[in-house]
């Protein structure tokens, strides 16, 4: 049963894939490495810290660039191909929640309060993860190849809020990255910001947590700002 009318205001919660709920950006890590190598060169500490929360065009670019390689539409398209089927084998092999991330999940799905899986990672690859994540508990999933823009843009929180009936401002989204909490904060979402890999600059819509181990319904609801 839902829980909106008594929340305060928070209607919905907006979960971030790759670091936030999934240790995923230590798979990335590995594929984009190997993808590198393939491609003949080793991929620098600031070219992959670059691509953390971005999507697979935008990091491709950045890979080429950091490896100092020109590229065509079509290499670019063959080396996502490479990636993508790189990292699906790591999503299969093994798929590991970040610390207090699956407790939280089934905390807040317990509540009834709605919640939407919002992630730039494509379709393809979310589907892998779905199986671990538990797709039944999402009212909505916006993955990376199913907007126009994708994080840093608003548009996959706004797609996401739009699915459940609800304003972002209603929402609170919870993200690891620098490049997810912009496009959370654009949108209009409050920000629970959870790093993994990357800092994440303070601002004043974004709360910092060290961990998702402890998160209680009352914690949300009071990091969640009206607007
Ligand atoms: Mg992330």
């Amino acid at each position: 049963m839902s829980d909106r009318s008594s929340s305060g205001g928070l209607a919905a919660v907006l979960w971030d894939m790759d670091g936030t709920l999934l240790d995923s950006e230590k798979l990335w890590d590995v594929s984009l490495e190997a993808l590198a190598e393939h491609l003949g060169g080793t991929l620098s500490t600031e070219g992959r810290e670059a691509m953390v929360g971005s999507n697979m065009a935008h990091s491709l670019t950045i890979l080429f660039d950091d490896l100092g390689l020109s590229y065509t539409p079509a290499d670019l398209s063959t080396a996502g191909d490479w990636l993508r089927a790189k990292t699906a084998e790591l999503f299969d092999a093994g798929l590991v929640w970040r610390p207090g991330a699956r407790a939280a999940l089934d905390m807040v799905g317990r509540s009834g309060m709605p919640m939407a899986l919002v992630t730039n990672t494509e379709r393809y690859l979310t589907e892998r993860a779905l199986g671990t994540l538990g797709r039944d508990r999402f009212g909505a999933i916006v993955c990376g190849d199913e907007v126009k823009l994708g994080k840093p843009h608003p548009e996959p929180y706004e797609k996401a809020a739009d699915l459940l009936g609800l304003r972002p401002a209603d929402c609170l989204a919870i993200e690891d990255s620098s490049t997810g909490t912009a496009a959370a904060e654009a949108a209009g979402a409050t920000v629970l910001v959870i790093p993994c890999a990357v800092p994440v600059p303070a601002g004043p819509r974004r709360v910092q947590r060290h961990s998702l181990e402890g998160l209680t319904l009352d914690e949300l609801r009071a990091i969640w700002m009206p607007r």
